[in-house]
């Protein structure tokens, strides 16, 4: 794949109909196709937000692999405005319903993207591989019984050696970067190395992991399969297909005693091939993720794909809040020390608390209190009023002289005049820790505990899920759950921006919309109390 001028990729991307015959694969064979730098990040950013929004309707409470669960994503997806991918992956994969080749190969091309991306971070790399193995789960259960069997149809004959494969591209790797050319262009050579794989993987031997046995071999073995599958009747047997695959390709259906053993072969109904297949992906994404990995380094230095490598897992992709305040005043001073106790998320309560107690925030605190006042709807000269009332309690000389300065920048009054945005959750969680940083990625455990545990008599439970997210370093469900906490339910989506968290709780505490208010008004007695942490 190379990068292009857009009208150009469009042509060349319609130009071979035949690559993807059906609507769901492994992702063996690496694009190798040219596209604009345009797409190119429209296409891994998209991938992104369908790989977090599947986290987010499963942190919803949705059982996962459900129908509900399936038809929310795509529902949610289709929201997005991906309407194509949404009929990718909610398609039945028959004859009947096929989906554009443009979509199977963008979605081919994403998933590249991002696996590349991820490649070179190993923190985040079981993230990737969860959520690619959800989305497969997904797309999997869509399938009916004739696009289970074109499936399964497609994969038995291409089916793949895992180890010589992984082998041979490796090889080819690094016979292909003692090549010269590599010191001339190192993304078209990479990328034209993965498009030069595909052309070898056609000579990799094949081996055939699962096979359909026979009427009479299933009558053999009758009486095992009927045991093994509790709940499962002969006729129901005789009825299904069955597969025999290595047992170590299905640990999942052992594990649930689900499946007879034979001579080291697991005995799986075409319906419970899912696991076989789920199985498969992860060893895909496992070694070509480790593959990929020693390809990233030599794509370092190329300013094009910084914000690929650069911390995509923490990219924030949610709403934009800065605001015109004149435009939308929803805030009053007055209002603020109740809507921070009610409202606020844990930082900025934080930050606020800091400033009533000492009448003073450093530099960067200031600066992320007063754009997140902004965005909260605060106007300019409420927000001058409210931060000079503090401030001039301590020192009256040096808030016009020194202070301001950062108000007016913020509001885009000096300066180069720009209306800054409020700080996401990504910024305060990974620019160096300083005042209003995040508390569950900064604080530590005990105090965290400590202060969990004030929230309410019930909340042990909470606290504990709480800080188990902390532990996994997932801080915006961290958060999310702290939401649920103090409001009974959860927010619309996992939190990713503080200004997300204030307006959610204020809608839910007031039943409104804020642009809708004109002015906050408090309507509806808090939950639960928040409790200040020192
Ligand atoms: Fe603030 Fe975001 Fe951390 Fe919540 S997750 S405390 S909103 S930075």
């Amino acid at each position: 794949m190379d990068i292009q001028h857009k009208a150009k990729a469009k042509q060349k991307i319609s130009s071979n109909l035949s690559e993807f015959p059906h609507d769901i694969h492994f992702y063996l064979v690496p694009p190798a196709h040219e596209i604009s730098l345009v797409d190119f990040y429209d296409l891994a950013f998209n991938r992104l937000k369908i790989l977090r929004l599947i986290e987010e309707v499963t942190l919803r409470g949705k059982t996962k692999y459900s129908e509900d669960w399936r038809n929310t994503i795509i529902n949610e997806i289709r929201k997005l405005g991906l309407k194509k991918i949404a009929a990718l992956y909610s398609s039945s994969g028959s004859n009947a319903s096929p989906v554009d080749e443009v979509t199977r190969r963008e979605d081919n091309i994403s998933h590249y993207l991002l696996r590349l991306a991820y490649s070179v971070s190993a923190k985040n790399q079981p993230w990737f591989i969860s959520r690619e193995i959800d989305l497969f789960r997904l797309r999997f259960g869509f399938l009916s019984k004739e696009g289970l069997h074109n499936f399964v149809e497609f994969n038995k004959f291409d089916y793949f050696a895992e180890e010589s494969f992984i082998k041979d591209v490796l090889v080819f790797q690094s016979e292909f970067f003692g090549h010269q050319d590599v010191e001339h262009g190192k993304l078209k050579c990479t990328i034209s190395c993965m498009g030069a794989i595909k052309s070898r993987e056609k000579r990799f031997n094949i081996n055939s992991g699962f096979w359909q046995i026979s009427d009479e071999e299933k009558m053999q073995v009758m009486n095992q399969l009927v045991q093994c599958c509790s709940g499962v009747s002969t006729v129901e047997i005789e009825s299904n297909e069955y597969y025999k695959v290595s047992f170590q390709n299905v640990p999942e259906l052992i594990r649930q005693r689900k499946v007879f053993l034979k001579d080291g072969f697991a005995y799986v109904a075409a319906s419970d091939l899912v696991f076989f297949f789920t199985q498969q992906y992860r060893n895909v994404l496992t070694k070509g993720l480790q593959s990929l990995a020693r390809i990233a380094p030599l794509l370092d230095g190329d300013s094009r794909l910084a914000p690929l490598f650069n911390g995509i897992h923490d990219v924030y992709m949610g709403r934009d809040y800065s605001k015109t305040p004149e435009d939308q005043a929803t805030i009053l001073p007055e209002e603020i020390d109740q809507l921070a106790m009610e409202s606020f998320p844990p930082c900025m309560q934080r930050l606020h608390s800091i400033l009533r107690s000492s009448h003073h925030l450093h530099h960067f605190g200031r600066l992320r209190y007063t754009l997140f006042l902004k965005g909260a709807g605060l106007s300019y000269d409420d927000a001058m009023a409210f931060f000079k009332d503090e401030y001039t309690k301590i020192n009256p000389d040096k808030f016009e002289k020194e202070y301001s300065y950062t108000i007016r920048h913020s509001y885009g009054k000096v300066g180069n005049c720009r209306d800054y945005t409020p700080y996401s959750c990504v910024k305060l969680i990974t620019d160096a820790p300083q005042e209003g940083s995040c508390p569950f990625k900064y604080d530590t455990r005990q105090n965290l505990h400590k202060w969990l545990s004030s929230l309410g008599s019930n909340s042990q439970g909470d606290a504990q899920n709480i800080l188990q997210s902390v532990d996994n370093e997932q801080y915006g469900q961290a958060c999310s759950r702290y939401f649920e906490l103090i409001h009974g339910e959860g927010p619309e989506s996992i939190i990713s921006h503080p200004n997300q968290f204030f307006e959610e709780s204020y809608r839910l505490r007031t039943g409104k919309e804020r642009k809708e208010t004109g002015k906050a008004k408090k309507e509806k007695p808090a939950r639960v109390s928040i409790k200040e942490n020192n």
